[in-house]
């Protein structure tokens, strides 16, 4: 028996290598430039990112949570402020609450969605309240519009966690200026991602363009002159040439994550799972393809030991609730308290999903997928999570 190679998650080399006489070329231009810092090569990056977000002023940083921070302090939250953030997302979005001094006030997403939705947040604003900051969660976004409504109605500040929704459009506008500030992040293995970390803020403001790039720069704009305690954090101008590159790429490596989504949506349709779904009036990037599966205790755990032993590597986003986590036990948020990010930390399974994932592997997916009898998935009498 010859067994079948194996289907990786993400598979960034293959990433590279799609691109990589363009890329050499690109890192030799910035190894030749003589210029390490700054320079050319990141500000054609920023007017070129820019323009695609649909913003006006692109300020790039060292990476995603430095964003965010960034974006906070620009706004001046700080001790004393609250600041909404989703119960379900990636840790780095309570962090830069937290890096600040600012009160996290988490809020739930809707059942069977994985996003802040404007309803659910209007309870928890009062007169602390400084910030909206909601997640573009998996590449889909949230109703932006809603948010920053109700944001404006209550003189509310919206920040933008987009690090997983590069090229996500809301009723046919980009992500990128919606809020007052968006924060990126160019990891590796984002829907954007350079060859080592990297960061950027989109905005309308330039005063808030200006403030984000003085606090990246030791809180500086002259040399040796220092108007606040900033801190240091750049793209580099290698990581600017590849993120030039690759920008160049970015719609079409999205169209065939799109496609793979579409081919998963119909090829698991029977089965007694959940599956991702995007609003009528968003285009999703699909950074991940998470599916959720029903709360009996293990079936994910042991769906996924299966995928495993086929070959197929899967991951959890997010296996623990930030609330949960050790680094946030002194706020004493007890097991219960966010019963939906929890849930989803049990039930949640992403499925390979990238550019260079071939269509005969997401068949070999959804295939070993509908074979899972043993599992009761493919039982459609049983609870999954609860649909919108
Ligand atoms: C990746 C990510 C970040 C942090 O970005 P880094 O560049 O890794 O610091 C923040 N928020 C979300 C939702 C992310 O997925």
């Amino acid at each position: 028996m010859t067994i079948a190679p194996s289907i990786p998650f993400l598979d960034l080399k293959a990433s590279y290598a799609e691109l990589a006489p363009e890329l050499d070329a690109a890192i030799l231009r910035a190894s030749r430039s003589g210029r390490y810092i700054g320079g050319e090569e990141v500000e054609v990056f920023e007017t070129n990112f820019a323009a695609y977000t649909e913003a006006k002023h692109c300020v790039s940083v060292g990476n995603g949570l430095d964003a965010l921070i960034l974006a906070l302090r620009a706004l001046d939250i700080g001790i004393g402020d609250e600041v909404i953030v989703p119960s379900h997302t990636f840790i780095a979005t309570w962090l830069a609450v937290s890096a600040v001094g600012a009160t996290i006030v988490p809020v739930e997403p809707l059942p069977g969605s994985y996003y802040l939705d404007a309803a659910s947040i209007e309870s928890y604003i009062n007169h602390r309240t400084k910030a909206i900051l909601p997640v573009h969660l998996y590449g889909i976004p949230v109703d932006i519009d809603a948010i920053c409504t109700l944001a404006s109605a209550h003189g509310l500040a919206v920040i933008e966690d987009a690090a997983q929704a590069h090229g996500a459009k809301v009723r046919g506008k980009r992500i990128g200026s919606h809020g007052h500030i968006v924060a990126w992040s160019f990891y590796p293995g984002k829907n954007l991602g350079a060859l080592g970390d990297g960061g950027a803020i989109t905005t309308n403001y330039l005063q808030l363009a200006n403030r984000v790039r003085n606090l990246a720069n030791y809180g500086s704009s002259v040399k040796y002159s220092n108007d606040e305690r900033g801190i240091n954090s750049r793209l580099d101008p290698i990581q600017a040439a590849v993120l030039n590159v690759k920008l160049k790429h970015l719609d079409s490596w999205n169209a065939r994550r799109t496609s793979i989504s579409e081919h998963y949506k119909n090829g698991l349709a029977k089965l007694n799972i959940n599956l991702p779904q995007a609003p009528q009036w968003a285009d999703a990037v699909w950074h991940l393809y998470p599916i959720c599966t029903s709360n009996l205790a293990h079936v994910r755990d042991q769906l996924q030991i299966n995928l495993t032993e086929a070959g197929i590597h899967t991951q959890i986003h997010y296996p623990v609730p930030p609330h949960l986590q050790k680094a946030y036990q002194d706020l004493n948020f007890k097991a219960g308290k966010y019963p939906i990010a929890e849930g989803y930390a049990s039930n949640l399974l992403s499925l390979p999903i990238g550019p260079q994932l071939v269509m005969d592997d997401v068949d070999k997916i959804i295939s070993v997928l509908n074979s899972q009898q043993n599992l009761g998935i493919t039982n459609v009498n049983n609870q999954v999570c609860e649909a919108e």
